[in-house]
């Protein structure tokens, strides 16, 4: 009884978003219920579920108003009606809290990206295809994707400096090129600015040798400055120095300046002590890697980008279950698998992927055993194989020893018995605790998550 106030908002809603965001997001959606002002969504899946959400609630809201229904409220429910696929209920987390009222946010509807931008615009570094709309949002990114949003809507007045920062292939120059897009779609006449630190640094080092002039000019009269990967700005004083005067013209003048790294401020080592603290007067915010849910997420929304159509469910989370590293990585899989379907015309299924990725260097290694992960774990600690699988409660063994479950756990699904007997433990509650303080201990500390990484490669090299 609401297809057509559905198929009207609907077309709407299909003139705003970019084609490969209607596809994946919009399809297999239907108007489910409208009382006492609330709308239910039906939607094929979890994935669908959040980046509706997250992102086009309110606009949804909007749109039905605008069409005359009485809604204040939007809510998503997975449902089976309009696609055969089941929602994955296993490894499918319920997000907390599926209500949004659209009160509680901005009234404007924001049209994601009216406006499609298909040209590089020359000079001021931005590309058009990093956009928020084709950004897919989960729980690993969602604080630094909603802080590039604010920056763009607000610039110089919220965050400033805006810092990201996060390990490779994350989404970071992604996430901060789309805030600069974002702004200038909003005013056209600001002046945007995004350029890699080892451009600045070049500039700046031109700028001396052959007394040019234009290089203040060029950096300080900017409306927002994105700076690229910070971290290569280590051990280059003058370069830093030259950076802190910028710095310091676009701050006082409010204007918006965002910066990425792979690390947080305090961890780049010699940083001149002033400019470090510059850079922690703002917000710093980092980017993790995407869970299970986002990795199906993305992977949906690129194939529909490249193919116009979706591909199987069962080959979505395939490739996400194989794919864990980053999302550069993740898209590479993907284009891999498209590819090769399409050259040798074969269905792009969960056994075309099984079979391309035995080449793949992500997969996990076969022979990778659980004695190999222990050792691993002992080596990088710098402590004793012997130490770890005994009862030792030496604080600075207890905490590789928790590492070693936590990873045998994530890398080779063992069971949690499993995992004990392999650290010398009776009792099995021992690795569940274990595995959760590391895993707490990931949300938060930053040295854990570098540490685990660096095991990680170690594995997988
Ligand atoms: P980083 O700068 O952190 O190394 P990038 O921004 O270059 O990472 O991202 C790597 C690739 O992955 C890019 O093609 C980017 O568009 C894509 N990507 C990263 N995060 C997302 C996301 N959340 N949604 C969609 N695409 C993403
Ligand atoms: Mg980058």
């Amino acid at each position: 009884m609401y297809h057509s106030l559905w198929q009207t908002v609907l077309g709407e809603i299909e003139l705003s978003v970019s084609r490969a965001s209607y596809l994946t997001w919009f399809k297999n959606t239907d108007l489910l219920d409208v009382s006492d002002g609330k709308a239910v969504i039906g939607v094929p899946n979890i994935f669908t579920k959040q980046q509706l959400e997250v992102k086009f609630a309110e606009q949804i809201g909007t749109m039905l108003v605008k069409n005359g229904a009485n809604v204040s409220k939007v809510t998503f429910k997975i449902s089976s009606g309009g696609t055969k696929r089941k929602p994955n209920t296993s490894t499918a987390k319920k997000p907390a809290n599926s209500t949004l009222s659209i009160a509680d946010i901005t009234t404007t509807a924001q049209q994601q990206t009216s406006h499609n931008i298909t040209t590089r615009r020359a000079g001021n570094g931005l590309n058009a295809k990093f956009t928020f709309d084709n950004f897919i949002v989960g729980s690993s990114n969602d604080l630094a994707y909603s802080a590039c949003q604010a920056v763009a809507q607000h610039p110089g007045t919220k965050y400033n400096p805006l810092f990201i920062y996060g390990g490779v292939g994350l989404g970071k120059t992604h996430l901060m090129q789309a805030a600069g897009n974002e702004m200038l779609r909003q005013n056209p006449k600001a002046k945007i600015l995004y350029t890699s630190i080892e451009t600045f640094v070049n500039d700046f080092l031109e700028s001396i040798r052959f007394k040019k002039k234009g290089f203040a000019d060029r950096y300080r009269t900017v409306d927002m400055l994105i700076i690229d990967d910070m971290q290569f700005i280590a051990g280059k004083e003058k370069t830093q120095e030259e950076f802190f005067h910028t710095f310091n013209a676009l701050h006082q003048a409010d204007k918006q300046i965002i910066i990425s790294s792979d690390k947080p401020p305090k961890a780049i080592p010699t940083l001149v002590e002033r400019l470090r603290s510059r850079l922690e007067w703002g917000m710093a915010i980092d980017i993790q890697s995407p869970d299970f849910e986002t990795r199906c997420a993305i992977l949906q929304a690129k194939a529909a980008q490249q193919t116009g159509a979706e591909i199987d469910h069962a080959t979505v989370e395939y490739l996400a279950t194989h794919v864990q590293t980053n999302i550069r990585e993740l898209e590479g899989a993907l284009n891999q698998l498209l590819a090769f379907c399409e050259m040798r015309r074969l269905p792009i299924s969960v056994e075309t992927a099984t079979g391309l990725m035995g080449d793949m260097k992500t997969v996990r290694p076969a022979h990778l055993s659980s004695r190999q992960v222990v050792q691993t774990v002992a080596k990088h600690y710098q402590v004793e194989l012997t130490d770890i699988m005994s009862p030792k409660r030496d604080k600075h063994i207890v905490m590789p020893r928790q590492v070693a479950m936590y990873l045998l756990r994530s890398e080779l699904h063992m069971s949690f018995p499993k995992i004990a007997r392999e650290l010398g433990r009776k009792d099995h509650t021992t690795a569940i605790h274990s595995i959760e303080k590391v895993e707490k201990g990931l949300k938060l500390d930053y040295l854990l998550q570098q540490q685990l990484k660096a095991i990680r490669e170690q594995l997988y090299a």
